[in-house]
């Protein structure tokens, strides 16, 4: 079977949601797949950026959107050796609004519901796109596996690979990426919070280990890093070494880390940094992580994703209104997002191979990093990563 729609959006991520609801918006057919059957699932970023909530209020939803269960941050702070260090500061950026955390789905469910009062939008849920259809050299459509292992094929205008830093569709149509390497992998887990907990640090740095915690209300979401390739190693030694280093460096948290049961409880993400070198073949786009994997560092990858379906919503709507996207639009949004990745991956290398390799290989210690104490004493100095985080280079603004 065979259907049409003018873009087909691969993806129901951040970057496909938000593409899919500017676009139904601007009144063109879009259909987003999704592979699963809800947005309820494994942890992967809560980060509400200053930038989304922007964009909510540019888009008349402000109101809507601030009902949402959203806990914010003025004041980021990291905790070592020597105590405790204010790294950004959330109070002293432009704007009304501060650094955000909501659970992934409330915000997906959220733009599900905005999406959907709009005539053209379309959410196919377990939905996975398995191969793209070809009409000569463009890239015509997918082919679309349902819950029932039956094929079919969907044709449109455009395809939008939003299917995150795994994409099925770039594999597919073999978009040459280049890998920047990453020293760290991250070992993410869950431990209850007790009322006596220190007040919310992200960070915690102690000679040999980095951790980064999110406070989630009744538990605590953390991230331990390891030096990439060390997984197997620490896998060898045992649990009880895990929940050892942990309590290292988180010394509040030795009385509950038996939650920690198996590793099961504590899955590893294998950070990559990548970038396409070209994000669009005739008929296809890739925005968001399949297009830009992001380090972890100072989680930023679902705001890089969203603003990129801003920015392809801004130049794409008007052609795709008129069925005229042609090669030279999809090259504009590559060329308009490419500064904003690629500074953005320079500093979080920089920030990989300068601060937190050598703490993890216990090569540093003792003193606190000299960026981190400067950004501590001065206070205007804590605006920079403030915004860079919260707004990012080149911010987006609604079409
Ligand atoms: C453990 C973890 C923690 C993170 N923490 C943060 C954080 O704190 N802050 C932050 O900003 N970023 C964080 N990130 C990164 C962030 O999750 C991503 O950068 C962001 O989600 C990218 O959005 P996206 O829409 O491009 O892709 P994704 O969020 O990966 O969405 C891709 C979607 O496509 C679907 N899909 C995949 N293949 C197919 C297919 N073939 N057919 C149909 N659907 C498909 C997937 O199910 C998924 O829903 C974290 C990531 C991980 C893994």
């Amino acid at each position: 079977m065979t259907t049409v729609t003018t873009c087909c959006v691969v993806g129901g991520g951040p970057a496909g949601m938000v593409l899919g609801y500017l676009l139904a918006r601007a009144g063109i057919a879009v259909t987003v797949l999704e592979k699963h059957g809800g947005f309820l699932r494994d942890f992967r970023g809560d980060t509400i950026h200053p930038s989304t909530a922007q964009l909510m209020d540019e888009l008349g939803l402000g109101t809507a959107f601030g009902r949402l269960p959203i806990r914010t941050v003025d004041t980021v702070h990291l905790v070592t050796d020597d105590g405790t260090y204010a790294i950004a500061d959330f109070s002293r950026i432009p704007g009304p609004h501060r650094l955000g955390f909501l659970p992934q789905w409330d915000f997906l469910n959220f733009l599900t519901e905005q999406a959907e009062r709009y005539p053209g939008f379309d959410l196919r849920m377990r939905a996975e796109a398995v191969d793209v259809v070809r009409h000569g050299t463009r890239i015509a459509g997918v082919l679309v596996r349902d819950t029932d292992g039956e094929l079919s094929e969907l044709h449109a205008d455009l395809i939008v690979a939003a299917d995150g830093r795994d994409s099925t569709i770039r594999a597919a149509v073999d978009l040459p990426i280049v890998e920047h390497g990453a020293p760290i992998d991250v070992l993410w887990f869950r431990v209850s919070k007790h009322d006596d907990d220190p007040e919310s640090a992200f960070g915690r740095l102690t000679r040999g280990h980095f951790m980064v915690m999110i406070d989630r209300g009744d538990y605590w979401q953390a991230g331990y890093l390891i030096v990439k390739g060390e997984h197997e190693h620490l896998r060898a030694e045992g649990i009880d070494e895990f929940r050892r280093r942990v309590a290292d460096v988180a010394p509040f948290l030795s009385d509950r880390l038996d939650e920690i049961s198996s590793w099961d409880d504590a899955p590893l993400l294998s950070v990559q940094v990548n970038r396409l070198r070209r994000w669009w073949r005739p008929g296809l786009l890739c925005i968001g992580d399949a297009a830009h994997a992001m380090s972890p560092v100072a989680g930023v990858g679902i705001n890089l994703a969203v603003q990129d379906a801003v920015a392809a919503a801004r130049i794409l709507a008007g052609p795709l209104r008129t069925g005229r996207v042609s090669p030279w639009h999809l090259a504009r949004v590559q060329v308009r997002r490419t500064l904003p990745t690629a500074v953005t991956q320079r500093v979080q290398r920089l920030a990989q191979d300068r601060v937190i390799s050598p703490v993890i290989h216990g090569e540093a210690g003792g003193r606190t990093p000299l960026v981190i104490r400067a950004l501590d004493r001065v206070p205007a100095l804590r605006t920079v990563p403030a915004f860079a985080i919260g707004h990012g280079v080149l911010p987006e603004h609604v079409p």
